[in-house]
């Protein structure tokens, strides 16, 4: 029979619960002027949980937090759900309008803001019948100037360090609240489990290699999918979380130096930048450090320059309704035997399942069976397994149909290799038909990625009177070279690929980018119907 003694609530609070136990005196987070123990994090986590509860939070309430990376926003992971509620980190370079609503649609009682958004706030709040209690994250005591009604220590000291705090009575009681970023409408409410956030925490640490040994640098924003659930991760193994306000790649460096971090997670984006700012100052790490590379494809050549300088790359593949990671490319023992440029196409490939997952597969568009593995049969990436969302929050409709047939559907165009790593060709929205011809978006930038005056790149679908659609490709030329001409670009790519595939324009230019620093493809799409 389930009892007490062998079957409890699966939850990432234990977590942290056993590391103060186990590591008392250990750094857990360093933040810019502070550090705290393991010890202290827990004592803060359940001072602010009871703090919260005695505001009148109960369990179920939605409690948002509107913050950079830093040792609060790490605290709320904890203490939210410590007090029975669910936490919405929120992305911070939303409008107000969006801000405004997530906190109506995620019915938030309780928004924790850094100062720096106070004006977005008001804005936001503006429109709420109800709004929630504010409270300023800020190091200034005083908060009588603006809109907060306290700041986050004083809410703190209402507390009680000593309390205990709420285990959930059901693993399947949601833990956070995430919203997608809605390119198409209104953004979706994802809802996270504590069940999934436990085992996605541990198996996000096997997927790194992470140990109590684990210096970790934030340069991922906890606000996106719990930081792709790292926030209990780190904890889970007893490392030490380095807060990191802003993607700054010298800062990066410095940090990297100052406190040995040893794995850090990012877009291939925040890696392009790292490998050309470092590589101009020819900068070396002192030290190899792991770079886990998800959220869009990599091409091969920043994974080629990234081993080149000294990281060792991860390749990880998610979304928000996974918790974040949910392929691996886990690297094979033969693939030692490669040349450098050779491994790095192996490891561009999105790869096999996390230890959270049942299945991933590739089903057929139509039939929703599994296509061939022979790497060239095209169909969805699909999921199932216990690393996956509830649902989204009030949209029934929207969670039946992603989840239709047993399968969570990620709307993601992929092939099976016969080695049964999973192979993104494009995402559904960024395909270009061409004359009744798939054009992948990423295999025009893994081609021009390669050419030497191109820093970054993003393809995407311009309409055309003949063919319906043909490619335009967005260029970023690298800094200190000289400017390459479209009309050299798209000679180069006809010589590298099909020309019905090459690019009919090429723009050049800074590129839109996501928080996450994802390029945002949707607005140079908008860019070209104006
Ligand atoms: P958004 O829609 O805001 O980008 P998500 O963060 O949930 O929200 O993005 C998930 C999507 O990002 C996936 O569906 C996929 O298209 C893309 N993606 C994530 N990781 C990878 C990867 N390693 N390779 C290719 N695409 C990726």
């Amino acid at each position: 029979n389930k009892t007490a003694a062998n079957h409890s609530a699966l939850t990432p609070l234990t977590l942290l619960q056993r590391s103060a136990r186990v590591y008392p005196n250990k750094r857990a987070v360093i933040d810019d002027d502070m550090s705290l123990s393991y010890q202290e994090l827990y004592g803060r986590c359940r001072q602010m949980a009871d703090a919260l509860r005695a505001r009148g939070i109960v369990p179920g309430d939605t409690v948002a937090i509107l913050s950079p990376n830093s040792h609060e926003m790490l605290e709320c992971h904890y203490s939210v759900p410590m007090a029975g509620a669910v936490l919405n980190a929120i992305n911070i370079r939303l409008d107000a309008g969006t801000l405004s609503f997530i906190l109506a649609h995620g019915e938030a009682r309780v928004l924790f803001y850094d100062t720096q958004w106070e004006n977005q706030v008001r804005a936001a709040i503006a429109e709420l019948e109800v709004p929630p209690l504010l409270v300023a994250i800020e190091r200034k005591a005083d908060v009588s100037e603006g809109l907060a009604e306290l700041n986050f220590e004083s809410l703190l000291g209402e507390g009680d360090p000593d309390a205990s705090w709420m285990r959930p009575e059901d693993e399947w009681d949601a833990i956070t609240l995430n919203y997608t970023s809605g390119t198409t409408g209104n953004p979706k409410g994802v809802v996270y489990h504590h069940r999934g956030a436990y085992l996605a925490a541990l198996s996000n640490a096997m997927a790194f290699d992470m140990t109590a040994e684990t210096v970790y640098l934030w340069t991922l924003p906890m606000f996106h999918c719990n930081g792709w659930a790292y926030t209990w991760a780190i904890t889970a193994v007893g490392g030490t979380h380095v807060c990191l306000r802003e993607v700054d790649t010298r800062e990066i460096y410095r940090r990297v130096e100052e406190y040995g971090v040893t794995h850090m997670c990012g877009a291939p984006v925040v890696m392009n930048m790292l490998v050309q700012d470092l590589g101009r100052e020819n900068l070396k790490l002192s030290r190899l450090a792991r770079f886990a590379l998800g959220g869009a494809a990599p091409p091969s050549s920043v994974i080629r320059k990234a081993e080149e300088i000294g990281f060792e790359i991860t390749h990880l593949y998610g979304l928000t309704e996974t918790f974040g990671p949910s392929t691996l490319c886990v690297p094979q023992p033969e693939w030692q035997e490669l040349s450098l440029e050779e491994r790095a196409v192996m490891m561009s490939r999105q790869g096999v399942p996390t230890h959270g997952l049942d299945e991933v597969d590739i089903l057929d568009m139509l039939s929703d069976e599994p296509v061939p593995a022979d790497g060239k049969a095209m169909g969805e990436i699909c999921i199932r397994g216990n690393t996956v969302m509830k649902g989204y929050l009030k949209n029934p409709d929207a969670t039946d149909k992603a989840f239709r047939n047993g399968w969570f559907h990620t709307g993601d165009l992929a092939v099976m290799h016969p080695d049964r790593y999973v192979e993104i060709r494009d995402r559904a929205k960024d395909v270009i038909i061409s004359g009744g011809e798939n054009i992948s978006s990423l295999e025009v930038e893994e081609v021009l990625y390669r050419h030497p005056k191109v820093s970054e790149a993003a393809v995407v679908a311009m309409a055309d009177e003949k063919w319906g659609e043909v490619p335009c490709a967005f260029v970023n030329p690298i800094d200190d070279g000289e400017e390459p001409t479209p009309e050299e670009i798209i000679a180069f790519c006809r010589e590298h690929m099909a020309h019905f595939k090459a690019p009919r324009k090429v723009v050049l230019g800074e590129l839109p980018k996501t928080a996450t620093g994802k390029i945002r493809k949707n607005i140079l799409r908008d860019s070209l119907s104006r």
